[in-house]
């Protein structure tokens, strides 16, 4: 039911040099292409670059009246940027991720994408060009081929191939009794949290997106998966621009732009060498995480490391 194109799967240079542009794609409900005027579509258009601008400006929100969860955000994603939104649990994170996906509308300011407000496009328009990984996958009881076939159910055996590749799921795959043919889920083979992102990841790099979007999983994974996922996740948001919610600074330390959240509001911006050299309350939160980190290194039993 998506109503726009879909790219090759590729992912070559050539198949995603000729994707259409979020702009091309995006088609406003008055059926009228749209154009911002700004240049984002010659940015999204040349070389591997496919990404969508983002732009949060002065969103106000909250699930109930008199409850203000987002209190005035303000940011800006230029295409094919990868962001990385931090802060304290409460702070409004995941609330911010689910107004880009349109789960909720603004209640004041707007959200654009490509310069388009998203209340302005088609919902099919703004399905087909973005891809979330969640904290937390949900699979079918079915195949874990038809768990992946989700994220494009017209993808050929080829393509899955490839995205179990991307996504580090083939040995997995492989280990597995009947292969693609094995029955994963609710009375089928439990994955574990990791193996669950790998499928979401899978299906993720099955739709092509132009927006990638990641919440991170709350409970801790090992270091060593933790860091395939991200490698896979940072290979996957390559030319398409990209927003990581994430609780581990760790992990986004390499993102070209970190907006911190404090009690809905967006109060320091930059990337993690900036952060840490204006000495506010990212670098008190990488100080704190550090520490923490130290001390509970120290808890675990020398012949417990690996
Ligand atoms: P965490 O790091 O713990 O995931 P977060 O920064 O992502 O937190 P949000 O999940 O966006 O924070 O929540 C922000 C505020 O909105 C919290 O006070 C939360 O209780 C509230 N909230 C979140 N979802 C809902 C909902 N569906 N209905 C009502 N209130 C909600």
């Amino acid at each position: 039911h998506l109503t726009l194109p879909q790219p090759n799967i590729a992912g070559t240079p050539d198949a995603l040099q000729h994707a259409p542009s979020l702009q091309e794609q995006m088609v406003p409900q008055n059926g009228q292409r749209h154009s911002n005027g700004n240049g984002a579509m010659e940015a999204s258009t040349s070389g591997r670059n496919i990404g969508v601008s983002i732009e949060l400006r002065n969103v106000e929100f909250g699930y109930q009246p008199g409850r203000p969860v987002l209190k005035g955000v303000n940011l800006k994603v230029e295409p094919g940027q990868s962001c990385a939104v931090v802060g304290p649990s409460g702070s409004g994170k995941s609330t911010l991720l689910r107004l880009l996906v349109r789960l909720y509308d603004v209640q004041g300011g707007a959200v654009l994408l490509d310069g388009i407000d998203v209340r302005d496009l088609q919902q099919g328009s703004l399905r087909g060009a973005v891809a979330v990984v969640p904290q937390d996958t949900v699979l079918f009881a079915d195949t874990v081929k038809r768990n992946i076939l989700y994220g494009r159910p017209s993808a050929s055996d080829e393509d899955i191939d490839q995205a179990a590749e991307m996504a580090q799921l083939k040995p997995v795959i492989a280990g597995m009794r009947d292969g693609y043919g094995t029955l994963v889920g609710e009375r089928g083979l439990k994955l574990s949290g990791g193996e669950k992102q790998r499928v979401a990841i899978a299906r993720a790099f099955l739709r092509q997106p132009r927006l990638l979007i990641c919440d991170e999983a709350t409970s801790a994974l090992d270091t060593a998966t933790e860091q395939g996922i991200m490698a896979s996740l940072e290979e996957l948001a390559q030319g398409r621009t990209s927003v990581f919610v994430a609780h581990r600074l760790s992990t986004v330390q390499k993102c070209d732009k970190i907006f911190v959240m404090q009690a809905g509001k967006v109060v320091e911006a930059g990337t993690h060498e900036e952060l840490l050299r204006a000495g506010h309350v990212y670098r008190d939160m990488w100080t704190a995480q550090a520490q923490a980190d130290e001390e509970h290194a120290a808890c675990i039993p020398e012949h417990m490391e690996a």
